[in-house]
């Protein structure tokens, strides 16, 4: 496996050059993978499969959800594009790489387990301050224009939203320049958990299920569904932020009570 991942590295090495590489290859593996894992859930929607598992039962208009595709497709080459290209100096200088040898899996797995953490933390307060009434009403409430959200309504978001939260998912790998292919894991992993906090469905088998920290689909559609000024789970990805500031007081309460309900009608039956 690991021999495989390095030639099919020095291919790409070999074949396009290190800028190619960081701006038009990262753009194409993160288009690829946003649409590939949000665009399933659409067509769930669509078409009413797994509906047992839906968190809510109101449902996005056609309308809607092509609306949102435009905009994304506007906001990803006239916004994210430029952005992957006028930061590659910064990468560059702080150290990012793309020659062999390919860092460890060790070191690959400590870097992206830093930049979930940090993310997380620098997300939370900015998503908090987008919570303020200015800037709810001027740039956040774009994001919120979804209140049933689907995996792509993860990255519609007004442009300065874009740039203010894509910070603190590029200041981890900024800080420690890491190798190309560990920027690239980092934004997959980083994409796939944004599109499934955002999906809309709470699956028996989703990663909130087993790993406790970690907050998910059910977590962030609670966000999305209430008033601006009520909602709190401001986390992207873990919940510890959420209960250390007491923002999640109003999700524990619901789930209190929905644990409540859940035993009463058990034990009717
Ligand atoms: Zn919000
Ligand atoms: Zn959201």
């Amino acid at each position: 496996m690991a021999s495989l991942i390095e030639s099919g590295w020095t291919y790409l090495i070999t074949h396009f050059s290190d800028f190619q590489l960081a701006c038009l290859g990262s753009f194409f593996l993160h288009e690829s993978v946003f649409f590939l894992s949000g665009l399933p859930y659409i067509f769930l929607e669509r078409a009413g499969w797994l509906s047992k598992y839906k968190i809510q039962t109101k449902n996005n208009t056609p309308a809607a959800q092509e609306k949102c595709i435009s905009r994304l497709l506007l906001y990803h080459f006239c916004v994210n594009l430029p952005v992957m290209c006028f930061s590659y100096p910064v990468f560059k200088y702080m150290g990012m790489r793309s020659s062999l040898p390919l860092p460890s899996w060790k070191v690959v797995s400590t870097q992206i387990l830093f930049y979930f953490i940090l993310e997380d933390f620098v997300f939370y307060w900015g998503h908090r301050i987008l919570h303020t009434k200015w800037l709810y009403k001027h740039v956040h409430s774009v994001h919120h224009e979804y209140a049933t959200p689907f995996g792509l309504t993860s990255e519609y978001a007004h442009p300065a939203e874009i740039l203010f939260l894509g910070f603190a998912t590029i200041i981890g790998p900024a800080i420690t320049g890491p190798h190309l292919i560990t920027l690239w894991l980092w934004m997959v992993l980083r994409v796939l958990e944004t599109v499934e906090a955002h999906c809309g469905y709470d699956f028996p088998w989703s990663l909130s299920k087993f790993l406790p920290v970690y907050g998910g689909a059910d977590f962030h559609d609670y966000h999305h569904r209430l008033l601006y000024t009520k909602s709190g789970n401001y986390s992207s990805t873990f919940v510890h932020m959420d209960w250390i500031f007491g923002t999640d007081k109003g999700y524990r309460k619901l789930k209190a009570l929905k644990s409540i309900g859940d035993e009463a009608t058990h034990k009717e039956n």
